[in-house]
């Protein structure tokens, strides 16, 4: 087995993967909050955690994924009164379509996909832990986390306290202890169409009568069903950037304070998607959704193009960089076509293939990867007899692009390609007066292509044989 190494937020280095058990790993990442259609910015963390789990998967481990969907929360509110429709079903019709605009991308679904609203007993019984345990308190209906309870408050993010905002505004506000503290529950509130009564999963004497019927903060569903899936103290915890503060920040510190233990191993972070020089997000109102993507360049490209970036780096999304990445699928397709399928590959050739999967074992750095990719279908290019397309599979069953199949005989574009190419050919023998090699090239062009080549005035053009 490879030694893995993945970078590590919380301590800030690489840190070897070490299973609990051996051989098992289970990684959580936060999935979307579902008020709209996913974004490509929202497909990366999918894409990203999905191929890191095939790849250990690829290295002897038995991974677990798990991947929650948020459909209790204020955005999903706010979207749905904006439509005039029940928030429940708003949630439902986007957690369908987010399956779908994710299934299109042909990396199956993850191991497990939880919704904050069927894990209200799992919460609820957090939250109770976390008042008896003297971290969190009941005001005013809500249920607030007390931060300064957690003396490693901060180990995640490394901020000092006084920089920490919980961007909660001033709502709860007058109710909380400390401006630090964040919501653990929200009692129902004028216009909310869904609430949840903790009493209902509690008996009465642990639930103190300030406690009222709601729903949940957003951090506190994640520890709650990563450590229902996954137990406490698991291999990794994922998601983007942008949810280091406070979102994993208050995770972490909400199982510390009802466990007396890290969540999480290592806890790694993807690097934002960026259109011009900001992030991609529905607020800046610069988005591009995954199905649009998906549909315009092809499941192929769209993983070409993420994987075309390490995870930690920003990745610029615009047309060109989506046409690099389709260049990219198609040279392999190309270079498909000489490659005998399903046979071993060469063994003076399997340096690439084991750099690339070197490359994915520091770091899962796919761009290096690639580079190895890359250099093998060169060296499979340059060979003169075909060689065997095991190891290239290997590689792209990794990246999600185990599917890909080399360029069709049939296409018509490259046929024209090919016979353009060879009508140059003939310009230059003609060019040094070599007749009988032009004329061996013409017949050729006709008998493969099915079109003549015709000399005009500073070249030639190539006619269907039919319509001559
Ligand atoms: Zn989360």
């Amino acid at each position: 087995m490879r030694r893995i190494r993945l970078h590590d937020t919380m301590s800030g280095g690489l840190v070897e993967l070490r299973p609990r058990e051996d051989g098992k790993v289970g990684i959580y990442a936060c999935g979307p909050t579902v008020y709209s259609r996913v974004h490509i910015g929202n497909a990366r963390p999918f894409v990203v955690f999905s191929l890191l789990a095939r790849f250990l998967e690829h290295e002897g481990y038995e991974a677990t994924l798990v991947v929650n969907l948020t459909d209790v929360n204020d955005k999903i509110y706010d979207a749905a009164r904006a439509q005039g429709r029940p928030s429940a079903e708003l949630a439902a019709e986007m957690g369908r379509l987010y399956v779908s605009d994710t299934d299109a991308l042909g990396l199956g679904r993850p191991d497990r996909e939880p919704l904050a609203s069927e894990a209200m007993g799992e919460i609820v019984a957090y939250i109770a832990t976390l008042i008896e345990r003297g971290h969190a308190y009941a005001s005013g209906g809500d249920v607030f986390f007390e931060v300064r309870s957690d003396p490693r408050y901060g180990a995640l993010s490394h901020r000092r306290i006084e920089e920490m905002d919980q961007g909660e505004g001033i709502e709860g506000s007058e109710r909380k202890r400390d401006p630090l503290d964040f919501a653990l529950w929200k009692a129902h509130k004028e216009g909310e169409d869904t609430s949840w009564d903790p009493r209902e999963y509690l008996p009465a004497q642990s639930c103190p009568p300030e406690w009222a019927a709601g729903r949940p903060g957003w951090h506190i569903e994640c520890s709650a069903m990563a450590e229902e899936r996954l137990g406490v103290g698991f291999e990794i915890h994922g998601g983007g950037s942008d949810l280091v503060f406070p979102h994993h920040e208050n995770e972490a510190s909400q199982t510390r304070a009802a466990r007396g233990h890290e969540l999480a191993q290592i806890w790694m972070h993807n690097g934002m998607i960026r259109a011009g020089s900001e992030k991609m997000a529905k607020s800046v109102g610069n988005i591009a959704p995954l199905h649009e993507v998906v549909e315009k360049w092809g499941a192929h490209a769209v993983l070409m193009y993420l994987v075309g970036g390490h995870y930690r780096q920003p990745l610029a999304f615009s047309d060109s960089e989506l046409e690099d990445a389709d260049r990219r699928v198609a040279r392999i397709r190309e270079a498909m076509r000489r490659l005998r399928a399903g046979e071993a590959s060469p063994p003076e050739m399997a340096h690439s293939r084991d750099a690339f999967f070197d490359a994915l074992a520091e770091d899962f750095n796919t761009p290096k990867a690639l580079a190895s990719l890359f250099e093998w279908v060169r060296e499979a290019n340059r060979r003169p007899d075909a060689v065997g397309d095991a190891d290239l599979r290997d590689m792209l069953d990794v990246l999600g692009l185990g599917s890909l199949t080399p360029t069709a005989l049939a296409d018509p574009e490259r046929l024209y390609r090919e016979a353009w190419a060879l009508a140059e050919e003939r310009q230059q023998a003609r060019a040094a007066r070599d007749y009988a090699r032009a004329d061996a090239l013409r017949d050729q062009i006709r008998a493969e292509h099915g079109v003549d080549v015709r000399d005009v005035a500073n070249g030639f053009e190539l006619i269907p044989l039919e319509e001559r």
